[in-house]
C-alpha cells in the first residue's frame, strides 16, 4: 500500500463514519480533469477528442477548491489530458494538501523534468505515472516512440528528490501475462510505491477501437498475471486485494460510479470517470440528480465491459468493510488464479448505448458563447 499510514488512518475513519452511519453513497476519490489538452494522442484515449476552444479551457484554482469542499472525498486524483501542462497545477497541489487531502498527480511524464522544482515531497502527495507496460508496450500504447524511457528516467528522478511515485497501467487485449507480470518486476525493482492496474475501459471516442478487452478475457488476463505473483502479493500494487480478486474474476461486483465522482471543464459528470452522459453545476445535483439505476453493467450498453478501478474499487471497499475477516484471509492468501469464476451479472436487459457525445460538446460550447467566450465549433466525428 503506498499510502503512508496517517492517510491510511484517515481514510479509514473516514470510510468507517460513512459506514457505521449507514450512508449508502459516499465519494472516496474525487477524480478531477482540470483540463483537457495533452501532449500525447494515446490509441487507447477518449479523453481528448474536443475542439480547441474546450480543450483550451482550464478549471481554476478556485473551482478545484469548490470541487473537493463541495464532496469531501478524502483523496483526490488529478488526470486529464495532460495536468502538468496546468500552470497552476503546483499551487493546486498545495491547496489540496493544506485541506488535508490524498493527492495523486498522475501525468505522462514528459514535462516532469522541466516542472518537478515546482513541488515539494509531502508525504500526502504522490505522483502516478502512465506506464501501460514495458518498453514495446507502453510506447505503442502511447503512439510515441521513447516515451517509455522519459517516463523510467522521471520515476527515478523523483524517487532521488525523495517523492513517492506509483505507476498507473492501462493494458489492453495484446497484453501478454508473462510480459506484464516481468514489468511488474521492473517496476518493483524501480522503487515505485504502487501500482494501479486496470483493464482499458472501451472509450468510444477512442481512435482504436480494436484493443479493449471485453470481461472474459479480462479476468483471464488478470488470472495469467497474477499467477506469476504470489496471488497479486508479489508487487505493491495500491488497489485492494478485494479489486484484484474481482478482475480475477473471482467475485462480481456491481459498480459503484459515485465513488469517484468527476469533475471536469464541463461540471460534475454523470454517472462516473469513465462516461459522460451529462453535465451539471454541483456536486449535490449530480448525488441526487442522477438516476443511478440506469448504469452499470447489466443496466447500460457501454458498461458492459467494464472493470475498471474507478468503477470497481469503492465496490470491493464496501465488501471490505461487510466482510472484514474475509477480506483479512484473501489479503493473506492472495488472488485464486484457478477453478471455477464466479457467475457475472447478466447483460440480457441492458439498455442500448445512446450516442450523447455531440449533445454534451454543443451544450457547453453554447454555455461558454453564452458567457462571452469565442468557441469553434467544428468537432471531428469519428
Ligand atoms: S460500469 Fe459503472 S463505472 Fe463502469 S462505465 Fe458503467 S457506470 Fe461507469
Amino acid at each position: 500500500m503506498p499510502v503512508p499510514l496517517s492517510q491510511v488512518a484517515r481514510i479509514g475513519a473516514y470510510i468507517a463514519g460513512k459506514h457505521f452511519r449507514g450512508v449508502q453513497r459516499y465519494p472516496l476519490v474525487l477524480m478531477l480533469e482540470p483540463l483537457f489538452r495533452c501532449n500525447l494522442a494515446c490509441k487507447g484515449c477518449g479523453k481528448i477528442d474536443y475542439p480547441d476552444s474546450i480543450l483550451n479551457q482550464r478549471l481554476s484554482y478556485d473551482q478545484c477548491m469548490a470541487a473537493i469542499d463541495e464532496c469531501g472525498a478524502p483523496v483526490v486524483s488529478i488526470a486529464g489530458g495532460e495536468p502538468l501542462l496546468h500552470r497552476d497545477m503546483p499551487k493546486i497541489v498545495e491547496g489540496f494538501l493544506a485541506r488535508k487531502k490524498y493527492v495523486i498527480l498522475c501525468t505522462n511524464a514528459l514535462l516532469l523534468k522541466k516542472k518537478i522544482d515546482s513541488y515539494k515531497p509531502n508525504p500526502g502527495f504522490t505522483w502516478s505515472i502512465h506506464l501501460d507496460g514495458d518498453l514495446g508496450m507502453h510506447d505503442q500504447a502511447v503512439s510515441q516512440d521513447g516515451v517509455y524511457e522519459v517516463a523510467v528516467d522521471a520515476i527515478r528522478m523523483a524517487k532521488e528528490r525523495g517523492f513517492a511515485v506509483s505507476i498507473n497501467c492501462t493494458l489492453f487485449n495484446d497484453a501478454d501475462p508473462e510480459r506484464v507480470a516481468r514489468f511488474f518486476d521492473t517496476v518493483k525493482a524501480l522503487g515505485v510505491s504502487g501500482i494501479t492496474v486496470s483493464p482499458g475501459y472501451s472509450y468510444e471516442r477512442a481512435p482504436d477501437q480494436a484493443s479493449f478487452l471485453n470481461r472474459t478475457r479480462t479476468k483471464e488476463l488478470f488470472r495469467g498475471i497474477l499467477s506469476r505473483g504470489r496471488g497479486g502479493k508479489e508487487w505493491p500494487f495500491s488497489q485492494s486485494t478485494a479489486f484484484l480478486n474481482f478482475l480475477a474474476g473471482n467475485k462480481a461486483y456491481k459498480c459503484t460510479p459515485w465513488g469517484n465522482p468527476t469533475r471536469t471543464v464541463f461540471g460534475w459528470q454523470k454517472p462516473c470517470y469513465l462516461l459522460g452522459e451529462g453535465y451539471v453545476d454541483s456536486f449535490t445535483e449530480l448525488m441526487e440528480g442522477t438516476d443511478w439505476d440506469q448504469y452499470g453493467v447489466g443496466n447500460y450498453e457501454k458498461c458492459q465491459d467494464c472493470m475498471v478501478h474507478s468503477g470497481f474499487e469503492a465496490s470491493a471497499v464496501t465488501d471490505i468493510m461487510n466482510h472484514p475477516i474475509k477480506a483479512a484471509m484473501l489479503s493473506l492468501k492472495g488472488v485464486r488464479t484457478d477453478g471455477p469464476m464466479a457467475e457475472d451479472i447478466s447483460l440480457e436487459n441492458q439498455r442500448r448505448s445512446k450516442d450523447v457525445f455531440s449533445l454534451n460538446v454543443d451544450a457547453h460550447l453554447d454555455r461558454m458563447a453564452k458567457a462571452g467566450n469565442k468557441t469553434d465549433r467544428h468537432v471531428e466525428v469519428n
